[in-house]
């Protein structure tokens, strides 16, 4: 069985105006599909490694033969980041966080108000290619992570809670070289309810 792209739960306007129509078709059916097929390429000689989630690959990266390693960082981690990114975002989100993730968020940050301004800055702060991570730490901690590439949070034990793509593909069609624009608009699309589920996990 190899890796398959994820159906969206929503239709690719559905994030309009905040994530544009064209952007999420060639981010999704095209990025992220290429991710899935590197990945499933990189595997084709270790039918074991197929069995496994796209998790318990990254956690033990490690364990994972040398030769595709890398591969398998780069475009596992494609996959996972991308699968989690669909996931916390809904054209019925934004607001504010509810429940034990806005607890976590004011005990952590002071407030709500802090953290964006601090997840933002994060996320502008990301040079080149990466993202921006609010994780939990496995003794339950949250923490704001910049992040390479596609380096997965999973790979160092962390559960991503909140992530936001800084690729230039996620966002130059609409915003051209207006990251900033675009940080600020995701914040009307986040999924709080998926954020908090994934804290409790
Ligand atoms: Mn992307």
């Amino acid at each position: 069985m190899s890796f398959q792209l994820p159906k969206l739960s929503y239709s690719y306007d559905a994030l309009e105006p905040y994530i544009d129509e064209a952007t999420m078709h060639l981010h999704h059916e095209k990025h992220h599909q290429a991710y899935v097929d590197n990945l499933n390429k990189a595997l084709e000689k270790y039918p074991e490694l197929q069995k496994k989630s796209i998790e318990e690959l990254l956690k033990n990266i490690h364990d994972v033969p040398e030769d595709i390693r890398q591969v398998v960082i780069n475009h596992g981690g494609g996959h996972a980041n991308h699968s989690f990114f669909w996931t916390i975002m809904s054209p019925k989100g934004g607001g504010k966080p509810k429940g034990e993730l806005a607890d976590a968020i004011n005990k952590t940050f002071g407030d709500f108000q802090k953290f964006r301004e601090e997840f933002s800055n994060k996320a502008m702060a990301v040079f080149g290619s990466g993202w921006a991570f609010l994780i939990k730490t496995p003794d339950g901690k949250l923490q704001l992570k910049r992040h390479s590439f596609q380096n997965s949070p999973l790979m160092q034990g962390n559960m991503p809670i909140l992530g936001l793509d800084v690729w230039e593909h996620a966002y130059y069609l609409k915003y051209q070289n207006r990251r900033v624009e675009y940080i600020e608009a995701f914040w009307n699309v986040v999924n709080w309810e998926e954020a908090n589920k994934l804290l409790l996990k």
